[in-house]
């Protein structure tokens, strides 16, 4: 019987493990590790940061996983040999005849100075709860949320945070005694789709929020509050809220499977690696598509195709067209939407649902639907 090992129970590690259950039952052994007990949908880090649930609330726990075939293990990956297959850990060793990497984007307050001191990243649980305290705190000023790196998970949230915090300051009556300004690399809001970032830049104006696009913040100096951009502006703040610098864990750096852009580099059709029977999927590989749970999770559905035309029947998979919609919630029960197609026929594209409660309810469902499929 074939061992499938698959690193990293995100949102591409689950959908995989649960795909090849679902397929292929008893007929296949797969290994599911991570380091964590638990996983968390990357938009319930706001809920906790917004005091809207508590961590303990957003919890999904690995232990309640019970698929034919799917052996869970909470272990820490500490090195990957991608030519033998070979996985050791903080508890073992681990041999694959197949092994699929999906160890997500670390994130490296280190990397831009005065971050750690002075950043409240709020991007992992840990760092959204400690968020909190100053967000609570804040009785008006200024408050910069700002992206520190090109690649980041979930390009909308940004946007979701300076939506939602528009909306608190409101409800506390701090509103008019506040500016909120978002910070990015980029160019726009959505930078594939005119449309898209078109409908974000109208909504952040409607609330008076200020976007400064092609602003890479390259240092917070913590006694002055005070950002410095890359190209010699700065921006007193008194809250800022960072979305750090993201980076391949550094297991992955160390095992040689990360190209010159510091992420894993794979065959677009297939997720192979250039190691023969490896592969990646999500945040961790170099896939022109936006850092997303909804893009890890269609990439392992094309994985889990593509293994079970090897496991069972031969033949190729469909490819991947990179197409999602991705949810922005706008405040106020509303959420809209970037419809987006970055691998299908022409170029990368997108069109922009206005925010409305049916957003909102589709949004829900997403969410609903992903952790009862995973967790049962
Ligand atoms: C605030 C916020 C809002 C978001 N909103 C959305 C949204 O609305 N829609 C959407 O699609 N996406 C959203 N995302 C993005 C989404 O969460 C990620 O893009 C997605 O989780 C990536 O999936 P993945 O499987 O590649 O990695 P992950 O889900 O990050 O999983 C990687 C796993 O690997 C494990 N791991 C890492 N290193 C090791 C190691 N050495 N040993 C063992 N285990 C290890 C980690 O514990 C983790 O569980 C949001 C993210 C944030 C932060």
């Amino acid at each position: 019987m074939k061992r499938v090992v698959i690193l990293g129970a995100g949102f591409g590690g689950l959908e995989l493990s649960s795909r090849l259950s679902e397929e292929l039952g008893d007929g296949v052994q797969v290994t599911l590790i991570d380091q964590s007990d638990s996983f968390v949908l990357g938009f319930a880090k706001l809920d906790v940061m917004f005091g809207v649930r508590q961590p303990d609330e957003v919890r999904s726990y690995y232990r309640d996983i019970v698929k034919p075939g799917v052996t869970f293990r909470q272990e820490t990956v500490t090195s990957i040999d991608p030519v033998a297959k070979r996985v050791v850990t903080d508890a073992g060793t681990h041999d694959a005849d197949i092994l699929v990497i999906a160890l997500g984007a670390d994130l490296d307050p280190d990397a831009t100075p005065g971050v750690v001191e002075d950043g409240n990243e709020f991007y992992s649980v840990s760092g959204a709860a400690a968020a909190r305290r100053p967000l609570e705190a804040f009785e008006g000023g200024t408050v910069v949320i700002g992206v520190l790196g090109p690649f980041f998970k979930c390009p909308p949230a940004p946007f979701e945070t300076a939506f939602l915090l528009h909306e608190r300051l409101e409800e506390r009556g701090i509103r008019a005694a506040s500016k909120i300004y978002v910070l990015t690399p980029l160019p726009a809001p959505v930078p594939i789709s005119a449309e898209v970032s078109q409908g974000i830049l109208s909504e952040l104006a409607a609330r008076d929020i200020e976007f400064w696009p092609t602003s890479k913040v390259t240092a917070l100096d913590p006694a002055a509050h005070v950002a410095t951009i890359e190209d010699g502006r700065t921006l007193a703040y008194d809250l800022f809220l960072a979305i750090p610098v993201h980076v391949a864990p550094p297991v992955v750096v160390s095992s040689g499977l990360t190209e010159e852009d510091g992420w894993i580099g794979v065959d677009l059709a297939t997720f192979a690696t250039k190691f023969p029977d490896v592969y990646a999927v999500g945040d961790v590989t170099s896939v022109p598509v936006p850092r997303a749970g909804v893009f890890a999770e269609g990439e392992a559905k094309t994985v889990g195709d593509v293994l079970m035309t090897r496991l069972r029947d031969g033949g190729d998979a469909p490819p991947y067209t990179g197409q999602a919609t991705c949810y922005i919630d706008f405040g106020g029960g509303l959420v809209g939407g970037a419809n987006v197609e970055f691998l299908g026929d022409g170029p990368p594209h997108g069109t922009y649902s206005p925010p409305s409660e049916h957003g909102a309810a589709e949004k829900k469902e997403f969410g609903v639907s992903r952790l009862r499929r995973w967790f049962g």
